[in-house]
């Protein structure tokens, strides 16, 4: 089966293949020569993620998967969420994205958050969901220099180190992306076998 990951990330193709296999043909953006801007105007990871896998197989015909992720911070009312890419500014610096959250958390004890990730899955014009979740809390301040975004200020409740001081591999086991990731994979090799 060809299916296409609507991303040019090589990073998030590269893990998802490695957990495919042979068995699926994942193809990327690129290989299939879509250069359009591809739209993300909702205002849910569901509603993102959906408009981007409708996109790709409205216009290619080609069965299609994407994904959504947000930072989720409890004391904010679910802020940054949908909008963690952008959450300080349309340049999209995470650095100036930590700074905007540890300055709102300054003196609140409350630090639970978590990472939310949702796939959605188009074959034949038919949409199938995977949500993927990672609890944890924002540290005081920021630690480690692996990863991007968040990872320096957020800490999984499976570590005492903050997702930016944790190997790559070891945190695709437990984050947000890997478990929707995993959710994902399980289903397309029952979908083969059937
Ligand atoms: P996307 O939907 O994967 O592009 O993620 C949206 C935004 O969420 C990114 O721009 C990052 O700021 C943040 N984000 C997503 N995944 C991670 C992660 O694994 N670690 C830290 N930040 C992340």
């Amino acid at each position: 089966m060809k299916l296409v990951f609507a991303t040019n990330n090589q990073h998030k193709l590269q893990e998802i293949k490695q957990l495919l296999g042979d068995s699926i043909e994942l193809l990327s953006l690129n290989d299939i020569h879509c250069t359009d801007e591809i739209p993300e105007n909702q205002e849910t990871l569901e509603g993102n993620a959906a408009e981007k896998s409708f996109f790709i197989f409205n216009k290619y015909g080609l069965n299609c998967f994407a994904d959504d992720t947000g930072l989720e911070i409890e004391a904010l009312n679910g802020e940054p969420g949908v909008y963690s890419a952008r959450y300080a500014g349309e340049e999209k610096s995470s650095e100036k994205n930590m700074n905007l959250v540890l300055e709102k958390l300054d003196k609140i004890k409350n630090r639970k958050a978590r990472f939310r990730t949702v796939i959605s899955l188009v074959i034949d014009g038919h949409e199938t969901q995977f949500e993927g979740i990672v609890n944890g809390q924002i540290l005081e301040e920021k630690r480690g220099i692996t990863g991007f975004g968040y990872d320096p200020v957020f800490q999984p409740e499976e570590s005492n180190l903050s997702f930016a001081e944790i190997p790559m591999d070891e945190k695709n086991k437990i984050s947000h992306r890997g478990r929707a990731v995993q959710k994902l994979v399980e289903y397309l090799i029952q979908l083969k076998t059937e």
